[in-house]
């Protein structure tokens, strides 16, 4: 039998490692998605929810992060079959969208090449433009199928960058504006705005949360 691609991280939540990105699958009898993926995780999130035992008409809310390819990369296939419900920020919805071009930079010299060539992928590795359902702002509790979710709103990494933090469950969903190199977490190396970036890896870590699932790298546990 095949390995599973599901990594469970606590009751009802599970990871799955798509190349170089992170997605969430919550199983709360619905499938909610933090994130989506490349566009090639269209299959193993298939494989995952069939490890789950759940059909893809299960899936019913896709919450966002952020507006970067490899991050909504399969949103417009779950919105198609099972009219699973949009969530992203005001400020990254027409990026999504394709309304709007943001420019990306490096926080260091070296990660110019990295900001560089994402620019040069990104219209290779998207998807179809992405319309978004509900509207994000930040400082809303959304009732995400009875679980309590806080959206933090984080820019930097971009404009309208969030976090997601199951309070009562300690977990923190940061997208990229925390990455999680071998669990120790460390702030966004490419940014919309770099200011920014700095204050919301700081508001962010400084919850302590749990959990913090970041969008690159691996969980950071609360020591
Ligand atoms: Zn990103
Ligand atoms: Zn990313």
């Amino acid at each position: 039998m095949a390995a599973e691609v599901l990594q469970r991280i606590a009751d009802q939540v599970y990871r799955l490692e798509d190349r170089f990105v992170n997605l969430y699958l919550l199983d709360l009898g619905k499938v909610v998605l933090v994130d989506t993926g490349t566009r090639r995780a269209e299959e193993p999130i298939r494989r995952g929810l069939r490890e789950l035992g759940k059909e893809v008409q299960d899936v019913s809310m896709l919450l966002l992060t952020h507006h970067h390819v490899d991050h909504i990369g399969t949103a417009a296939v779950w919105k198609r079959e099972s009219r699973a419900q949009v969530d992203l920020h005001a400020l990254d919805a027409p990026v999504a969208a394709r309304r709007e071009r943001r420019r990306t930079h490096g926080t260091r010299p070296s990660m110019m090449v990295v900001a560089a060539l994402m620019g040069v992928f990104t219209p290779f590795m998207r998807g179809p433009p992405l319309e978004t359902d509900r509207i994000l702002q930040g400082g809303e509790v959304l009732d995400v199928l009875g679980w309590p979710i806080e959206v933090i709103h984080a820019p930097g990494h971009t404009l309208g960058s969030c976090a997601f933090y199951a309070r009562s469950a300690g977990i923190l969903f940061a997208g990229d504006a925390v990455n999680g190199r071998q669990g120790k977490p460390e702030p966004p190396i490419v940014v919309e705005d770099r200011h920014a970036a700095v204050d919301s890896y700081r508001k962010l870590t400084a919850l302590n949360a749990a959990i913090l699932l970041p969008g690159h790298g691996s969980p950071v546990r609360r020591a």
